[in-house]
């Protein structure tokens, strides 16, 4: 047995078994690169899950982090701490919004969308009592309360949770004819993903979140964006919604609103709708900590220069035009915006786990969603000689025989 075994072998012991992580144990990272316990170094290209878009340990953001930890790190919302304003300006100023409303994990940031969006609808929309309907997307990932799963299609994240929550109905995503015959006088709220992150780094029909806007307009329903992994720099641009100059009226923040140092997630929206929330309506004991304030505002100064957004940008387009000009075997589609995409098997041979072991095993973090979908996701710090590198690697992973092999047989 390995250290790494050892380490693996404790943790199943003691720790539920929610997730099936890859074989590496990593105890050490810096901006792109992480160091497993027996220090072999990996490029990180998940950046969990998009809650490291500025890389590991980005030194901005653990500076302000150390000087926060030094001063004070939690006050309750009981009373004021001189973080939670500056950080609520500038995350509004950001999202182009009025005001903010803090949280911590993005499931709370979903969650908080909807209870505001029913609030809109019975006092400013004028639904009957208990009557508000969500409309939602097939194919959707917003969380795991049970709210959420409530109105997730994919069976794993939902069976055996029920009881489900009412008032939510699904329609197929990037159908806007199918959205505009769901809306009825009850509808309060349409929930989106700009791209579908879990689903595999779907990208909508052109024209659809234009579409979509225009129709919510129109129906006095509102748009709620959740860019908790789309936003912050990701898709190459701040939100992934300016990419098609739209401005939801609700926008969900999560992942890398906290810098991949603690969890902080936010709506954001105009007063006309985030002002329905009075004291004592909502609220967390963590939510807007002077910690978590700390980190957002210099998460928003790092967004506010460009630099990320633009590197994003230019680095997506260059790595999608490398993966589609190499013509891989058994791969039937790459697809992305900045620097976030995926390669999608065709599903002949091997599976998309087996893809990320072997990617794994030569320094390179991914992971699978949904079988045959490798999702890659580097930190938008990525060096273009890292990034390429990698390229390299990926490519000569994915022309290797394509003869199925059993997952995790590997020695
Ligand atoms: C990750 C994610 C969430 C949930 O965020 P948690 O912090 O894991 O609760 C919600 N929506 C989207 C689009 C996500 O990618």
């Amino acid at each position: 047995m390995s250290i790494t075994d050892d380490a693996i072998a404790f943790e199943h012991e003691h720790c539920a078994h929610n997730y099936h992580p890859l074989p590496v144990v990593i105890s050490e990272a810096e901006g792109a690169w992480v160091t497993d316990i027996e220090g072999r170094r990996y490029l990180d290209m998940l950046s969990a899950y998009s809650a490291i878009n500025f890389g590991h340990g980005h030194p901005d953001l653990v500076a302000a982090a150390e000087k926060q930890l030094h001063r004070v790190t939690l006050t309750s919302r009981a009373f004021h701490n001189d973080q939670l304003g500056k950080f609520c300006a500038d995350l509004a100023r950001l999202s182009r919004h009025d005001a903010v409303l803090p949280m911590n994990s993005g499931a709370e940031g979903v969650e908080t969308a909807l209870k505001v969006a029913r609030k809109w609808g019975y006092q400013k929309k004028g639904v009957q009592h208990d009557r508000a309907q969500i409309i939602v997307c097939e194919g959707n990932f917003h969380g795991r309360t049970t709210t959420i799963v409530s109105f997730s299609d994919d069976p794993v994240a939902r069976d055996d949770y029920g009881p489900y929550t009412p008032g939510f109905v699904a329609v197929p995503y990037g159908d806007v004819d199918a959205l505009a015959a769901a809306i009825t006088d009850d509808t309060v709220a349409f929930l989106v993903e700009p791209i579908q992150g879990e689903a595999g780094v779907v990208l909508p029909p052109t024209g659809y979140l234009e579409a979509v806007r225009e129709l919510c307009t129109e129906r006095n329903v509102l748009m709620i964006a959740d860019e908790i992994q789309a936003g912050m720099g990701r898709a190459g641009a701040t939100f992934a919604c300016d990419l098609v100059g739209v401005q939801p009226d609700i926008r969900i923040l999560g992942k890398a609103l906290g810098g991949g140092i603690l969890p902080v997630s936010a709506v954001t929206a105009d007063w006309d709708v985030l002002g329905v929330i009075k004291p004592g309506e909502h609220g967390s004991t963590f939510g807007g900590n002077p910690m978590a304030a700390a980190v957002g505002i210099a998460v928003v100064a790092l967004l506010e220069t460009g630099e990320m957004q633009e590197r994003s940008k230019r680095l997506g387009e260059h790595v999608l035009a490398t993966l589609r000009g190499a013509n891989l075997p058994g791969v039937k589609e790459v697809r992305g915006s900045g620097l976030w995409w995926a390669v999608e098997l065709d599903g002949t041979g091997r599976t998309g786990r087996e893809v990320s072991l072997e990617l794994l095993a030569r320094g390179i973090l991914a992971k699978d969603t949904h079988t045959w979908t490798i999702r890659f996701a580097p930190p938008l710090v990525v060096s273009e000689a890292d990034l390429d590198a990698a390229l390299a690697t990926i490519i000569a992973v994915l022309e290797e025989s394509v003869v199925p092999r059993s997952a995790d047989s590997a020695p």
